[in-house]
């Protein structure tokens, strides 16, 4: 992870129309919430990061693991081809390869991903190619390039707001680094108390800045709070994720399913994980509202409540470099590597090194599975 540095002084970092639009709001109506600052600052529909920036890839702020190299994609595939042979042999005989199954990725970005998962199942398992796409995304503008990445595959796309108009039927899929993307709320110990932490206006200089909140209402978090805490001391929380998380595991609970989540993360909620990249570099989180990646360690453990209490199992998490090799990941680049010329060589070994080294993706990302509840560890996650 990239150590947070301020590369702009308080005076500068409010200079975005949302910058000063935020700033008025906050003159008026007094501090607002940290998820309600994300929010704005990702996907305000007209000066949102997502809305306004091309993020992705090298000419992006960063660079994810399905625009590093294809192999990502095509292995997460053979995994999702994997779970939904075994969840459809329980109704093949009935229906056959379920007719109704339903392809979901939660923010797809470019549409890299889905394209090369399509690409391996096009090959190894046919069927899944039949099965309609849904992309739950919000950005008008990444959902046209979704569209374009994805029309050589002739898949039939779907796109929605939200999770919550899927359709009734067993959901295969995938959240590659969009749970780090919610909205996330913050809360701050003074004096043995706990109060919210807010983003308000710097009596000194007048730029955005955190400040202390009123007292939380305790009895909310009552089991999860420590009892004396030292001064300073944070803890995160993101009710955008436990939601949504919620709502998938009701959906697989019933219909069935199997959905991989893959984030930079964590089973716990203590310390300030947010962070803004702008330019590969980090920045103040209040630097040019808008336009800066705003980002968060996921919390796996409350992903993990929130499914169990749905009724349905999340597995894991493992780190991302030991699932990948796991199932496959080496095996999968010898091949492409036999009939490779030198340089292409050195660049798969490049991007193994990049998704599974624990300096670089491997440790810091997280894979864990979202399926029925049940027994036994699928591949990949065994002595988690
Ligand atoms: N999965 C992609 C992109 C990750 S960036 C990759 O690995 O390259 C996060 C993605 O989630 C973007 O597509 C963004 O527009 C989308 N997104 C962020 N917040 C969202 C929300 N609340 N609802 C739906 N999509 C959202």
């Amino acid at each position: 992870m990239l150590a947070r540095v301020a590369v702009k002084t308080m005076a500068d970092i409010s200079s975005t129309v949302l910058g000063e639009t935020l700033s008025a709001q906050i003159k008026a109506n007094g501090p607002m919430s940290l998820g309600d600052y994300m929010a704005a600052c990702m996907a305000d529909p007209e000066h949102g990061y997502y809305h306004q920036q091309n993020p992705f890839g090298t000419d992006g702020d960063f660079i994810t693991a399905p625009e590093i190299s294809g192999m990502f994609g095509e292995i997460c595939g053979l995994y999702l081809a994997h779970m939904y042979e075994i969840a459809m042999a329980s109704v093949l005989g009935q229906s056959g390869p379920s007719s109704n199954a339903a392809i979901v990725e939660l923010g797809p970005g470019r549409g890299t991903l889905m394209r090369d998962m399509h690409h391996a199942w096009a090959q190894l398992m046919p069927a899944l190619t039949t099965h309609p796409v849904h992309f739950v995304e919000t950005s008008e503008r990444l959902r046209a390039q979704q569209a374009d990445t994805m029309r050589a595959t002739g898949a039939a796309l779907h796109w929605h707001n939200d999770v919550s108009d899927l359709p009734s039927a067993p959901l295969f899929g995938i959240a590659n680094e969009f749970f780090d993307a919610l909205p996330q709320d913050q809360i701050i110990a003074r004096n043995g108390e706990w109060h919210h932490r807010l983003v308000g206006l710097d009596t000194a200089t007048g730029g955005l800045g955190f400040v202390d909140g009123p007292l939380i209402d305790q009895s909310e978090h009552k089991d999860t709070l420590p009892d004396a805490p030292s001064d300073g001391t944070i803890f995160e929380f993101c009710p955008a994720a436990e939601t949504i998380v919620a709502h998938l595991a009701r959906h697989i609970a019933t219909n069935g399913g199997a959905m991989l989540i893959i984030d930079y993360g964590r089973n716990g909620n203590t310390g300030d994980s947010l962070q803004a990249v702008a330019d590969h570099r980090p920045v103040d989180p209040f630097f040019e509202p808008g336009r800066a990646d705003l980002s968060h360690w996921v919390d796996f453990a409350a992903l993990d409540r929130g499914a169990t209490s749905a009724g349905a199992r999340l597995i894991g998490p493992v780190p991302q470099g030991r699932f990948l090799m796991r199932v496959g990941l080496a095996t999968r680049a010898e091949q492409a590597a036999a009939t490779a010329d030198p340089e292409t060589r050195r660049a798969l070994l490049a991007a193994i090194d990049r998704l599974t080294s624990p300096a670089q993706m491997g440790e810091a990302f997280k894979v864990a599975l979202l399926v029925p509840a049940g027994e036994g560890l699928p591949p990949g996650f065994e002595t988690i």
